[in-house]
């Protein structure tokens, strides 16, 4: 008989890790304790050597499905001289901290209950168990227990309070449990009034969906607007509702057999679809069927998503000729963060929605649905949010707690603490009141969850940002030091870290990006930087032209088109799309202000580019968000029949100059080439002159790794030509995995980039 002490940290809180591992050692015959701690779960196992070998192996190679094991240590401890295998109370270590899980799709055993008549939860809407349901979005402190989550003012019944205290069932010490007579319920309100409660509230949903209306549904981490995906009138009347912003509607289907009525099948993207994340998962849209072309107008992909609450897949059964696919749009306008609480989103979504269909259990955090695409077959974020925050991802170098602000488009802050970096939930937009006020509290709720009290604070370069200005706050308000992270290295930077490059490894930062201030004050975002995490050199750049308008050109593409056009020394003529965008007399103001300087900075924007491109073919001349016309130009890409051509750019020492290829697509566009085989020719083009300056660099410097960051490399099909043309020529090519290569993932590079300044400071 001998005695471990073992210690496991990671995700093992709120995923039924302790009933598991009393089951575990009840079948190895093993006596001691088991207990939660703020750092981890401690386990004390007495038995033969045999046995707690066995229990070592279980917990590092085959944990409950949600764990996530970050290291299993043992140290050697007295027998205890125990009878039995316990769980005990939490012990809260002062400081210690450990991740908080993320909100989890329904599991397939809750859905089996919530359709058997005999089971008590049947049909009951907000059904969870220790391997699944709300987390992240109903946790209002540590150490996580009921009373520190959303669920807490709701009383347990005694049958839900005797499945919480077995050790032997699924819901030992579920959080959120909850029944029918003690749980939260559904409600429909019509015009601020409740018309239906519980199952009826469902029925009534139903019922006005399938007549084309609009229903805000509450989820888990906020509200979506519902409408019958197949309806174009109510498509349209979303759209109008919307301010007819154009980005895409995802929508939702009750299982994958469903989606792939509407979208070629997919194997890889099926496993991500049906992944227990529930993300929504772009897929090529090439004959999409019954689905309104408003849903997702222009796009050459649809975003879809499985049911992933039980309250979902209730609103989904396929009875009485309901609608196969929903639209499942956040419920805000525009830039506006995603509405969660129930009096703000009765007043935000009354002009939106018909009917309003609520429930009674409160979201401490809003998450917006995560947005993934896949690139050869492995999962790649566009948009990292519920199902993957607050997890962390690792730092590959050490450093004092840093909390970095990001930047000021589609932002998520990081919060570090030893190796961990806690990277928030999509918080959106900076620079309106909803969203600085989101991001204070966001930022706090991880500061306290984590037990993090920041040292320092990392920022963006751009003194204008509004993230930057909340950063300096910040660090004047708790005397903080802060560091400024210029644009396109934090981007380079945090594409090394989401590869765990050390920090003693440089990379050629190949930076396509919207826009982003350069150390000269110019608008920089066509960038190879020579760069560790510690420092970088601009090595070679997109030619700056000057941008009329500089950051709001990027809602207008033709102004950047005809800025190209200029540079390139191709005349204004009428016959060019993007000329006919403006009138004659904007005309005449573009040239005086780009002949006068006035407010035309500099630009070596490659997203200005893609926008000068998308204008130039007729595809889009102005955008209501950033990214529209690039992700125009790539859908019109991929729909081109095959073509090897490649637009050519002029590389000249430190300068890439675009010209050539403008001169081409112009040319082409003249001669009646399609404007599709155009965009697909400017793609390969971009792909090519990658390589070539990698290529070159690589010579010059001895620099064989690529790292591929900035929003600009969302675009999947440029991923598709440069990837395999870099591994082609010897590059180990890195992209990102864990987080986004937009601004959704810059604050991970603050970080480390925070963190190596630091290392490499002479010490007093
Ligand atoms: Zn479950
Ligand atoms: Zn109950
Ligand atoms: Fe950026």
């Amino acid at each position: 008989m001998i005695a471990r002490r073992i210690h496991v940290s990671g995700v093992v809180q709120g995923v039924g890790f302790r009933p598991w591992v009393w089951q575990r050692a009840a079948s190895l015959g093993l006596v001691g304790w088991v207990r939660n701690s703020s750092s981890g779960v401690e386990i004390h196992a007495e038995g033969d050597h045999a046995a707690i070998e066995a229990m070592l192996a279980s917990v590092a190679h085959q944990p409950p499905p949600l764990a996530a094991i970050e290291s299993v240590t043992t140290v050697p401890a007295n027998p205890s001289g125990a009878s039995a295998f316990v769980i005990l109370d939490s012990l809260d270590h002062p400081g210690g901290s450990l991740p908080v899980a993320p909100d989890i799709a329904v599991c397939d055993d809750c859905l089996r209950e919530m359709h058997d008549p005999a089971d008590r939860r049947y049909r009951y809407p907000f059904i969870n168990c220790t391997n699944c349901g709300p987390r992240f979005s109903i946790v209002l402190g540590i150490p996580y227990d009921r009373a520190n989550t959303t669920m807490g003012p709701f009383r347990m019944c005694p049958e839900c309070r005797a499945q919480y205290d077995d050790p032997s069932n699924r819901r030992f010490h579920a959080q959120p449990i909850a029944c029918p007579g003690c749980g939260p319920q559904a409600a429909l309100e019509l015009n601020g009034r409740v018309v239906a409660r519980r199952e009826d509230a469902i029925a009534r949903a139903r019922s006005i969906l399938a007549e084309g209306l609009i229903v805000a549904i509450k989820g888990v981490g906020g509200f979506h607007l519902a409408c019958d995906a197949t309806d174009t009138d109510a498509v349209a009347r979303l759209r109008s509702r919307k301010r007819r912003e154009q980005r895409p509607f995802a929508l939702m289907c009750r299982d994958a057999a469903t989606v792939f009525r509407f979208v070629p099948e997919d194997p890889r993207r099926e496993a991500i679809l049906r992944s227990p994340e529930r993300p929504i998962v772009l897929f090529p849209a090439i004959d999409p069927g019954a689905i309104a072309p408003g849903v997702a107008p222009g796009r050459a992909e649809l975003g879809f998503m499985l049911a992933y609450t039980p309250l979902h897949h209730l609103l989904l059964e396929p009875a009485g000729g309901f609608p196969d696919v929903l639209v499942m749009t956040s419920a805000n306008l525009s830039d506006e963060p995603i509405a969660y609480e129930d009096d703000d989103a009765r007043r935000r979504l009354a002009p939106l929605a018909d009917a309003m269909l609520l429930h009674d259990r409160p979201i401490r955090m809003r998450t917006d649905d995560s947005v993934v695409t896949a690139f050869e077959g492995r999962r790649v974020f566009l948009r990292r949010s519920r199902g993957f925050a607050p997890l962390p991802v690792a730092l590959p170098l050490d450093g004092p707690p840093t909390l970095a602000f990001g930047a000021d488009m589609k932002n998520a802050f990081c919060l570090t603490r030893e190796r961990h970096a806690f990277i928030s939930h999509h918080i959106g937009e900076m620079g309106t009141v909803e969203t600085e006020r989101a991001f204070e509290d966001a930022a706090r709720h991880f500061e306290r969850l984590f037990r993090v009290h920041p040292h320092r604070i990392a920022h963006d370069l751009h003194p204008d940002y509004a993230s930057t200005r909340a950063a300096l706050a910040r660090a004047g308000s708790d005397h903080l030091p802060a560091v400024a992270v210029q644009h396109h290295h934090a981007h380079a930077a945090s594409c090394m870290a989401d590869n765990a490059i050390p920090p003693d490894r440089r990379a050629i930062g190949v930076i396509f990006d919207g826009t982003g201030y350069g150390t000269d004050g110019k608008v920089w975002g066509g960038e190879f930087l020579l760069c560790s995490y510690a420092s970088f050199e601009r090595a070679m750049q997109l030619r700056y032209s000057p941008l009329p308008g500089g950051d709001a050109a990027a809602r207008r593409p033709y102004r950047g088109a005809l800025a190209a056009l200029r540079a390139a020394g191709i005349p204004w003529d009428r016959d060019i799309a993007a000329v006919r965008a403006a009138t004659l007399q904007e005309l005449e103001i573009l040239e005086g202000q780009i002949n006068a300087g006035i407010n035309t900075p500099d630009s070596s924007s490659m997203g200005r580019l893609f926008d000068a491109f998308a204008s130039l073919l007729g595809i889009c001349h102005r955008a209501d968000h950033e990214g529209q016309a690039p992700c125009l130009l790539e859908s019109a890409a991929r729909s081109s029949p095959t073509d090897d051509t490649a637009y050519e750019f002029t590389i000249d020492d430190a300068d890439i100059d675009p010209s050539p290829a403008l001169r081409a697509a112009v040319r082409d566009l003249r001669r009646g080439v399609d404007a599709r085989t155009i965009a697909l020719r400017f793609h390969r083009g971009v792909a090519a002159m990658v390589t070539a300056c990698c290529r070159r660099l690589r010579d010059e410097h001895g620099i064989g790794t690529v790292a591929l960051s900035g929003g600009v490399w969302q675009n999947t099909l440029l991923m598709e030509l440069a990837v395999p043309m870099l591994r082609a020529h010897g590059f180990t090519t890195l992209i990102h995995y864990n987080v986004p290569a937009n601004d959704g993932g810059i604050a991970l590079g603050q970080a480390c980039v925070a963190h190596a300044v630091i290392a490499a400071a002479p010490h007093p």
